[in-house]
């Protein structure tokens, strides 16, 4: 499988301050999101990005 010719990108965006990041897996993204939470408390959603 060629990782470069997947589109889907998983963005997770803070609802609560400036954090944003563009991740290649859910894993990863929902991983960001954790730790984020974790240190800040913050609410955090991740969106899948064709
Ligand atoms: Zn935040």
């Amino acid at each position: 499988m060629d990782a470069a010719a997947r589109s889907e990108r998983y963005h997770v965006v803070c609802r609560e301050c400036q954090l944003e990041r563009l991740c290649d897996t859910p894993d990863e993204a929902d991983g960001i999101g954790r730790e984020h939470i974790d240190e800040t408390g913050h609410r955090v959603a991740v969106e899948r990005v064709e």
